[in-house]
């Protein structure tokens, strides 16, 4: 897609700096990173969101994504990672060209990615997994 960052970034046509590639996908730096190192796995092939993506585009932006956890904690030695996938604006999509974050962690970081809910009823349970349930069988 012609006007599509990744896109381009993919086609060596915007200026990256590229940590990794292989036949299916290419990571680089993220131009605002959360942490040094923060990396972005994306598949060479254009795909919007998780719904979008094929199974083979998946398992090769996956792949990689690990290969990158390793290599980043070589480098970096964090004390842990986060691996996140947003689709939908909702969910803090920026940019619709399906991607990975790397993200080096430290104890002291101050990022926040997490969450802290209450612990749920279990009928509230109980009602989503009916919901899914229906349209699973
Ligand atoms: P999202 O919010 O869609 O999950 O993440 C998009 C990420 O892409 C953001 O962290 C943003 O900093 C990064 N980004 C946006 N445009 C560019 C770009 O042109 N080059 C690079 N390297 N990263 C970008
Ligand atoms: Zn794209």
């Amino acid at each position: 897609m012609s006007d599509c960052v990744f896109c381009e970034i993919v086609a060596g046509r915007v200026r990256a700096f590229r940590v990794l590639e292989d036949e299916c996908a290419v990571a680089f730096l993220d131009i605002r990173p959360a942490a040094p190192g923060h990396t972005l796995v994306v598949p060479r092939v254009h795909a919007r969101d998780i719904w979008d993506i094929s199974d083979d585009s998946h398992a090769g932006v996956a792949s990689l994504t690990r290969r990158v956890a390793l290599l980043l904690k070589d480098v970096f030695e964090p004390d842990g990672v986060n691996v996140r996938l947003n689709s939908g604006a909702a969910a803090g999509q920026d940019v619709f060209h399906f991607h990975a974050h790397v993200i080096p962690r430290r104890h002291d970081d101050g990022l926040r990615l997490t969450w802290s809910s209450p612990l749920a009823p279990v009928a509230e349970l109980e009602q989503a997994m009916r919901r899914i349930t229906e349209r699973r069988e």
